[in-house]
């Protein structure tokens, strides 16, 4: 009975796992010969021309000719398919919510972001977010697409594999079961994950860290997050939470958190601590052309305003991003030491003021860190900017409906 139920399990496992690796490989690389997917997998071309063409069959990839066909090289490439498929990817924001419809290529169709308020009842938001699915589907039935699946990203904790948002420090949200909800309420598949960690796998698909196999992206929103990524994949820890680093304490005297403890790192270098930096120098009677840009009116100040203040050369605003830039400096310092990480990316608020804190925390992390770990160390602006999370989360729903496949 074991060896009869063992062999079809394992076979399963292995059809799986060689086609992520040859969609993966198209996704790279394509357009792309079925012989030089076989090339850089490894795998027989009989293997890859089982799995493509099975791809093929399901309309997620697409045969083009080469434009100039050479002999020994055959003629014909396959490439993902746009037309394979539509995905909604939607981030609840503590406050905002986007989304967006992508096809199958990773090609935006529609985008739209709107502010929302962490006052307002959680019911509320959920529906409002329903809503942009809503928007979303209806643009893909517009242009003939097969609704794939939903991604939500959420700025907390996630069980992944129940699809459930556990907790929520910034918003005080606690234990929503969104695929639950959202595959009654859609009927479609669906993934929940945390914000960064999605920020994360966009970045890595399809931004400023493809090809990148260890890189850590930090997403600053009004909370910060981090994303792992270790050999390529998404560093989850055991119970499915790793990547909290805007929770490690680095000053336990300090500031109060959103997580109800004192001194995390995001109560020193998340947006809410600029603003609030800006404003100790405002109150401290410094002059600043800041007070001109918001008319003197504090609770309109902004990171955009701070940036677009530090653009002109203001004091004010260029003393609170230098030291934001060093705290983070400091915590990337740590991280760098326990990961050897050999990228950060910045995204959300932080990408914003990139241009003021990459120098910044880029001596500081040579000063800081252990010298061997620093061999190759860089700092990048996120690609897609507030659009990371989303576009993870589009990868996401991509690879799971491949793997859906590979599975049958
Ligand atoms: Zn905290």
């Amino acid at each position: 009975m074991w060896g009869v139920r063992a062999v079809p399990a394992d076979q399963a496992l292995v059809r799986r796992l060689n086609t992520m690796m040859v969609f993966e490989e198209v996704r790279r690389a394509g357009p792309i010969a079925r012989a030089e997917i076989a090339g850089r997998t490894g795998l027989n071309r009989s293997t890859v021309s089982s799995i493509v063409n099975a791809l093929l069959e399901e309309g997620l990839l697409v045969e083009t000719q080469r434009e100039a066909p050479t002999i020994g090289r055959p003629g014909i490439l396959v490439d993902l398919n746009p037309h394979g498929g539509c995905i909604v990817g939607i981030e609840i924001g503590v406050d905002f919510l986007s989304a967006v419809l992508s096809d199958f290529a990773g090609g935006i169709l529609w985008r739209r972001r709107d502010p929302s308020d962490p006052q307002v009842h959680q019911n509320i938001v959920i529906q409002r977010a329903e809503e942009l699915v809503d928007q979303a589907l209806a643009v893909g039935r517009e242009h003939g697409l097969r609704p794939l699946g939903i991604g939500l990203g959420v700025p907390g904790l996630v069980n992944f594999r129940q699809g459930r948002l556990l907790f929520a420090p910034n918003l005080r949200w606690r234990d929503v079961p969104f695929r639950l909800l959202w595959t009654q309420r859609f009927g479609l598949p669906m993934i929940v994950e945390n914000e960064a960690n999605a920020g994360a796998l966009g970045e890595y698909y399809y931004g400023a860290a493809r090809g990148v196999e260890n890189f850590i992206f930090l997403s600053a929103g009004v909370g910060l997050g981090g994303g792992i990524i270790i050999h390529g994949e998404l560093f989850r820890g055991s119970g499915g939470y790793a990547g909290e680093i805007g929770h490690m304490r680095i000053q336990p005297e300090g500031d109060l958190c959103g997580c109800g403890r004192r001194g995390c790192w995001e109560t020193l270098v998340g947006p809410r601590a600029i603003i609030r930096r800006v404003r100790a120098l405002l109150e401290d009677a410094r002059p600043s052309l800041i007070r001109e840009l918001v008319q003197d009116n504090l609770d309109a100040l902004t990171m955009e305003t701070i940036v677009e203040a530090a653009r002109r050369g203001d004091e004010v605003a260029l003393e609170a991003l230098r030291h934001v830039g060093y705290w983070l400096g400091v915590g990337m310092a740590n991280l760098v030491n326990a990961f050897n990480t050999e990228l950060f990316v910045l995204g959300g608020a932080l990408n914003l003021a990139g241009d003021f804190l990459c120098p910044v925390i880029e001596s500081v992390v040579r000063e800081e860190a252990l010298a061997p770990a620093l061999e190759v160390f860089a700092i990048k602006r996120s690609a897609h900017g507030t659009d990371a999370c989303v576009m993870g989360l589009v990868a996401l729903v991509i690879n799971h409906t491949v793997e859906q496949l590979a599975g049958l």
